[in-house]
C-alpha cells in the first residue's frame, strides 16, 4: 500500500521554488470556502490591492492567474499579440526563447535581440531594432533573467517602446519583492510573475497586471483569443472589479490564502525594506563566495540580488557538488542551463530564504565539500569574510 508523503526538509537556495515562509505555509491550510463566497471574494480584493503594491501600479487589471509563471507569460502574448503583428523580443537567456515561442504560437512574428547569456540587454541594440522595424507592436524582455542572474534596465527598455508607440511585456516571476520595480513609473503595460520566488509563497500562481492601454488592444482584437483559459476578456468576469463575480474556473482557493498572506508580509516589512534586505544578504554571499576564489558570471551593475550565477572551477563536477549539498547538508542549489550548462551553479536568495543563516549555512557547505574534493579554491576563509562584510 502507497503511503503519505512526507517530503524531506530541505534548504531552498536554488532558482526557485524558495524556501515557504512558514506563515504561508499555516494559511495553506486554512478551511476552503466556494470561490464565489463573499468572504472568500472580498479577499481576493485585497489579494488585487496588495499585488498592485507590490507591482508598483494602479492598473486596475492586477491579479493572480490561476497557474504558474508559464501561464502568466502566456497570457500577456496570447492576449496581446496577434497574427501578424511583429514583436521585439530581447534573449538573454533561457525566458526569451520562451517568449519567442510564444509569439511565433500566436501567429506573431519574433524580431531577435541577442545578448550574451550572463548580461543585461543592451537597449541599443533595442533601439536598432525599432528602427529597423518601425511597425513593431510590442517589445518583450525579462526583467530579472533566471537562468543567469542578470537584470536589464527595464526603465530605458520600456522608454524606447514608447518611442516607437510599442506596447511592452515584462517577464518580472524572479524580481517581484526582490529588486526594484516600477510598472507604472516605467509605463510598462503587461507584467507577469511567479508566486515561488521573491514572494515565498508556494509554486503555482502567476501575478499579473495590465495596463488600460493594453486592455483596449485586447478589448479591440480582431480575433478571439486562442486560449479560452486565458482569454482576459473571460477572466476579467471572475477577477474583474466592481461586476457581479461569475464563475469562470474553480479558483485554487487555498493557494490563494497562501498568496495573500504572502503579500501581507511584504507590506508589513516594505517593499523597500525587502529589496534593501535582498542586497544585504546578496554582498555577504558574495564577499565569502570571492574570499574562496569563485566568481560571480554577470558584470557588478547587472546583477540581480537574489540570483548569484557562480562559475564553477576547472575540473570540479558540477552535478557530483550539487547531490552532495542535497545528500548531506539537505541544501538545493540550482545547475547552469542552457549555454550556461555545466559551467554555474545558481544560488538563489529569494524572499524568506534571503538571510544570513542561509548565507553562512550555503558557504560553509560549499567550503567543506569542495575543500574536501581538493579543489582548487582558498578553504576556511568564506564564512568569515561573509561574517566580516555582515558587520562592515
Ligand atoms: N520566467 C522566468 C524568468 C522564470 O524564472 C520562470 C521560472 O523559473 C518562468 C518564467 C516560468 O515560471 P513557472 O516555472 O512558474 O511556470
Amino acid at each position: 500500500m502507497i503511503g503519505s508523503f512526507h517530503p524531506p526538509q530541505r534548504t531552498l537556495m536554488g532558482p526557485g521554488p524558495s524556501d515557504v515562509s512558514p506563515r504561508v505555509l499555516e494559511a495553506l491550510g486554512r478551511p476552503t470556502l466556494g470561490h464565489l463566497d463573499p468572504a472568500f471574494v472580498a479577499m481576493m480584493d485585497e489579494v488585487k490591492d496588495l499585488l498592485r503594491y507590490a507591482f508598483r501600479t494602479e492598473n486596475a487589471l492586477t491579479m493572480p492567474i490561476s497557474a504558474p509563471g508559464s501561464a502568466g507569460m502566456e497570457s500577456a502574448f496570447v492576449n496581446l499579440v496577434q497574427p501578424g503583428d511583429k514583436v521585439i523580443v530581447c534573449q538573454n537567456g533561457v525566458f526569451g526563447g520562451r517568449m519567442k515561442e510564444n509569439v511565433e504560437r500566436t501567429g506573431g512574428t519574433a524580431i531577435m535581440v541577442q545578448d550574451p547569456w550572463g548580461r543585461a540587454v543592451d537597449p541599443e541594440k533595442v533601439r536598432d531594432a525599432f528602427k529597423a522595424n518601425p511597425d513593431a507592436k510590442v517589445l518583450a524582455f525579462v526583467h530579472a533573467e533566471t537562468s543567469t542572474g542578470a537584470q536589464s534596465d527595464a526603465a530605458t527598455l520600456s522608454k524606447i517602446a514608447q518611442e516607437f508607440g510599442a506596447l511592452t511585456i515584462m517577464d518580472c516571476v524572479t524580481s517581484l519583492a526582490g529588486t526594484p520595480i516600477e510598472l507604472d513609473t516605467w509605463g510598462i503595460d503587461a507584467a507577469y510573475s511567479g508566486t515561488q520566488k521573491c514572494l515565498s509563497c508556494v509554486p503555482g500562481l502567476s501575478p499579473v497586471s495590465f495596463s488600460e492601454r493594453a486592455l483596449d488592444v485586447v478589448k479591440n482584437r480582431k480575433s478571439k483569443v486562442q486560449s479560452w483559459f486565458l482569454d482576459l476578456n473571460l477572466v476579467l468576469g471572475y477577477w474583474g472589479g466592481n461586476a457581479k463575480r461569475a464563475y469562470h474556473h474553480t479558483a485554487p482557493v487555498n493557494s490563494l490564502y497562501a498568496l495573500h498572506e504572502s503579500l501581507v508580509m511584504v507590506q508589513e516589512e516594505g517593499l523597500e525594506n525587502a529589496w534593501t534586505r535582498h542586497r544585504h544578504h546578496h554582498n555577504a554571499l558574495k564577499a565569502g563566495l570571492e574570499a574562496m576564489g569563485l566568481s560571480l558570471v554577470v558584470p557588478e551593475n547587472e546583477r540581480l540580488p537574489q540570483l548569484n550565477a557562480v562559475s564553477i572551477p576547472e575540473g570540479i563536477d558540477d552535478a557530483m557538488v550539487r547531490s552532495r549539498l542535497l545528500n548531506e547538508y539537505q541544501l538545493e542549489i540550482g545547475a547552469g542551463l542552457g549555454d550556461l550548462a555545466g559551467k554555474v551553479w545558481r544560488i538563489g536568495l529569494m524572499g524568506h530564504a534571503s538571510n544570513q543563516r542561509n548565507v553562512l549555512f550555503c558557504l560553509g557547505a560549499l567550503d567543506a565539500i569542495l575543500g574536501n574534493i581538493k579543489a582548487p579554491i582558498h578553504t576556511g576563509v568564506a564564512v568569515d569574510a561573509a561574517l566580516a562584510a555582515y558587520s562592515a
